[in-house]
């Protein structure tokens, strides 16, 4: 992917990224709808703490939004607990694929139709979506070209300077949809990169700033070797 000349920071970072980790092959799923089970219970909670729902998932449903729908409440909750907040994401989750199964006839492509910020705004107004929830659906779920904003994003961006730190998720989601060529491939990359590099490099506590590749533009991580 090449960008006009000379380079905004945000397609700068990209290229950094991308020549030091790669292709990344990034949602791990094995359908549309995985995707959205996915993206409802890794709200507030580590990804190892959902894979053992969505085991206990799979197990019980095949994640299909029929049989999901099929559950009781009662027979949810206790499947998806190791997500946390089983009663709420319960709810949410018989939520949307109510409404899936009700309003599209089970397909995602249809529940994210028409421009981005269209199905955006409609994926917002079911119980439980909010606007990352929203993005990683319409991105990993149906291929559509809406930026994802995680916690990692924001903290890389902090740390190399490119934001303040307070900024709203919708202002730093624009800065990327306003940078970038509106390409789902692209985006899913991108955000894949920020994941990967904040595991392995750009951690919370000791980022392991020696050895990363964005050390000679980033303010934290020279203040951090200098130390
Ligand atoms: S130099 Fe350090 S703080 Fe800066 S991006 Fe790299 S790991 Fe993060």
């Amino acid at each position: 992917m090449t960008f006009s000349s000379p380079e905004p920071p945000l397609q700068r970072l990209f290229h950094q990224l991308d020549q030091a980790f790669g292709d990344l092959d990034w949602w791990p799923a094995d359908s549309a709808y995985e995707v959205i089970v996915g993206a409802i219970l890794t709200q507030n909670t580590a990804w190892t703490n959902v894979q053992m729902a969505m085991v206990n998932l799979k197990t019980a449903t095949k994640l299909s939004p029929q049989a999901v729908m099929a559950l009781s409440r009662d027979k949810l909750e206790t499947l998806i607990t190791p997500a946390g907040f089983f009663r709420q994401k319960a709810r949410y989750l018989h939520g949307i694929t109510a409404y899936l199964l009700d309003h599209c006839d089970g397909d995602i492509a249809r529940l994210c139709h028409g421009p981005v910020e269209d199905a955006r705004k409609r994926l917002l107004t079911l119980t439980g979506v909010g606007p990352e929830t929203a993005d990683s659906i319409l991105l990993y779920a149906a291929n559509r070209p809406s930026f994802v904003v995680d916690a990692y994003t924001r903290r890389l961006l902090t740390r190399l300077g490119i934001l303040q730190g307070r900024e709203s998720y919708d202002t730093i989601r624009q800065s990327f949809m306003a940078t970038l060529p509106a390409d789902a491939t692209l985006f899913n990359q991108y955000h894949a990169l920020i994941v990967e590099h904040a595991k392995t490099c750009c951690r919370k506590l000791a980022p392991l700033c020696e050895t990363c590749p964005l050390l000679s533009s980033c303010p934290h991580g020279q203040q951090e070797v200098t130390l």
